[in-house]
């Protein structure tokens, strides 16, 4: 089962621990609250990042440098998600995570990744946040090609997270 209710309220805590009210979210200033360390390195792209949990020791995340920052940021929210919501200790690699942004169900095994990536979704794009960008109706007064890269410039996302997001809030349809 995946959490969807406990993802958004852990999501909506961290923003509002840190008085975060408009995007881009600073990822610094999550990070540093939730003590982790953050490290990167260039890598096969096939890597996305990783989360290193040691008992009696700080956190630490890692990310592939040669990905583009849109990406770089989508990893390290994945890997709060891990750390937040998952218990597990020791080293869990990501990889292609691209695919996983797609899915919204899968087995069971596969849970954790999609909660990992739904946590990403809501702290990087708060529903709050994207309601507010977008009319009564739910609607943004530009023609939804442009609203998309506009609103995922914003978030600093990829237009495709940014999709997949308003698609799950019910703004858009695919
Ligand atoms: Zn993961």
């Amino acid at each position: 089962m995946i959490r969807w209710k406990l993802i958004k309220e852990t999501a909506g805590r961290v923003l509002g621990e840190l008085k975060i009210s408009t995007p881009p979210i600073e990822l610094d200033e999550v990070l540093k609250r939730e003590g982790v360390a953050l490290t990167s390195a260039p890598a096969d792209e096939r890597i996305s990042g990783f989360l290193l949990r040691r008992v009696g020791e700080a956190p630490v995340i890692g990310f592939n440098a040669s990905l583009p920052s849109f990406r770089q940021r989508f990893i390290i929210a994945h890997e709060l998600g891990h750390l937040l919501l998952h218990n597990k200790t020791g080293l869990h690699v990501d990889r292609s995570l691209v695919r996983l942004e797609h899915r919204e169900k899968s087995d069971p095994a596969d849970e954790d990744e999609v909660e990992a990536n739904r946590f990403a979704a809501e702290l990087l794009m708060p529903e709050e946040f994207i309601r507010g960008d977008l009319d009564g109706n739910g609607r943004a007064a530009v023609e939804q090609g442009e609203v998309i890269g506009h609103l995922a410039q914003k978030y600093g996302v990829s237009k495709q997270a940014m999709t997949i997001r308003l698609t799950s809030l019910g703004l858009i349809q695919m």
